[in-house]
């Protein structure tokens, strides 16, 4: 047994934690949880603990639905609002075939195995997430619109503002489970907060988003309201995006930085975003995989910073250019370990693990195959038209999840970096999707079509 293992043995005991959970993610981004006695612990270290992969989303055909949880004692921490005597704990696991070999199901997997790749070329891949989501006043579930828990605006601080001891007890809960968090405030529509995690490598970054989530749903209920992810619950307000700023490491160094380069940016940090422009739309399924996030990119008047809310909708990168899918935020003199990437499109809805992975695979390839990076974008490019964007060869990136689903489809980066396995299971799911929606009669054409027709 080993150190990590015996400190989680020891904590059980000491702290009287009579449940733990054992945490694992579905193809779609959904957390699982199987919860294990104390006793069964020091098995399912060494062997795991078996269920049946055949009802989770995405992980197994029925004839071979043996799978294993194996828990990873690192990722061990007591949950907050169970912390009580008798107290539950969690800890993320890794799926194994009966064998013992590695799920190709497992999400976890798919970025651990893009994260070696990574390694062998000697860098450590670093991630920093801004999350936006809403907090409602209730969920409904039949299709009529949600009520924002308050009605304030950006960085509002007001005193009946539901958000403020939101944010406060959500991060308190937060850092106790070793989530450190940068900075939050109050994001541009009624009820919508951001919370900023501060960097860590891609894995821990990405178990903490599955762990945020949770959180996040878990103090909303306790201050009687709801939390949601949902890309873009409301036509006439911004959605709700996840930019991540990125980097890669050579040991202590920032491989981005290079001093006395344009924005400070190395060759390599230049290759890496012509490998995300370059490959963002065969990816765009991953980063945004719901019908429902193409509403948050294409919505609304851009030039309002309204409905549009400054997602991006085009293919470009710009220096502080907030319309640009890539910004390369200001750089702070003498700081050369902040030098990084910010990718705008993703959105909260995503499959953390596996949006990570696209990403990061995207950048490599910039890299390895020395990409070169067409200009900047100094201008708003919501503002410029289609011929003037045509003429600086920027494109859009999908319009829909049908058009993002055409392009992944063809994708050999993407089917490389998620394996057969997820890369099959996730576009069977996603054009079921796409087709349930395409074939549905909506609201708006009633609205449009039945008084007049
Ligand atoms: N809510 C915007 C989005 O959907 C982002 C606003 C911001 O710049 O933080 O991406
Ligand atoms: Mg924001
Ligand atoms: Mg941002």
């Amino acid at each position: 047994m080993d150190k990590q293992q015996e400190f989680v043995l020891r904590t059980l005991e000491e702290r009287d934690i009579r449940f733990v959970r054992l945490w694992f993610t579905d193809v779609l981004g959904f957390l699982k949880s199987v919860a294990v006695a104390p006793a069964e612990l020091e098995g399912a270290f060494d062997e795991g603990i078996g269920f049946d992969g055949s009802a989770i989303e995405g992980f197994a055909r029925v004839y071979e639905s043996d799978m294993i949880a194996k828990p990873d004692p690192g990722t061990f921490q007591i949950l907050p609002w169970r912390a009580e005597a008798p107290g539950t704990a969690r800890m993320f696991c890794d799926i194994l075939m009966p064998d013992g070999s590695p799920s190709f199901a497992d999400p976890r997997f798919v970025l651990k195995r893009i994260l070696a790749k990574t390694s062998d070329l000697g860098f450590t891949f670093y991630t920093h997430p801004e999350i936006e989501f809403f907090l409602l006043k209730q969920k409904p579930v039949d299709g009529s619109r949600p009520v924002p828990a308050d009605s304030s605006g950006y960085f509002d601080h007001t005193p009946q503002n539901i958000g403020m001891d939101f944010r406060r007890q959500a991060i308190t809960m937060l850092e106790s489970m070793g989530i450190s968090v940068e900075f939050s405030h109050h994001e541009g529509a009624p009820g919508q907060q951001e919370i900023d995690l501060r960097y860590a490598d891609a894995l821990s970054t990405a178990d903490n988003i599955m762990t945020f989530r949770l959180v996040m749903k878990q103090v909303a209920l306790e201050q009687g309201v709801q939390a949601t992810f949902m890309p873009k619950p409301f036509s006439e307000f911004p959605g709700s995006g996840m930019h991540t700023h990125l980097s890669l490491f050579e040991g202590d160094r920032n491989a981005f930085y290079e001093s006395g380069a344009e924005f400070q940016l190395s060759k390599v940090g230049r290759s890496f975003i012509a490998g995300l422009l370059r490959h963002a739309g065969e990816i765009s399924a991953v980063t945004n995989q719901w019908v429902n996030s193409y509403k948050r990119i294409w919505g609304g008047s851009k030039r309002t910073a309204g409905a549009g809310g400054e997602a991006p909708s085009y293919i470009c990168w710009g220096h502080n250019n907030r319309s640009a899918l890539v910004r390369v935020p200001l750089y702070k003199p003498g700081k050369t370990g902040s030098t990084r990437v910010e990718v705008r499109s993703l959105d909260t809805g995503a499959n953390p693990y596996l949006a990570y992975a696209v990403l990061l695979a995207a950048g490599l390839k910039g890299i390895e195959g020395g990409y070169e990076l067409p200009a900047g974008a100094d201008d708003d490019v919501w503002a410029l038209s289609d011929a003037e964007r045509r003429s600086l060869g920027i494109e859009p990136l999908p319009q829909n999840l049908g058009e993002a689903i055409d392009l992944m489809e063809r994708s050999e980066l993407v089917a490389e970096t998620l394996g057969e396995h997820v890369f099959d299971f996730f576009l069977r799911n996603k054009k079921q999707e796409w087709e349930e929606y395409r074939s549905e009669v909506t609201p708006f054409e009633l609205r449009k079509n039945l008084p007049v027709l």
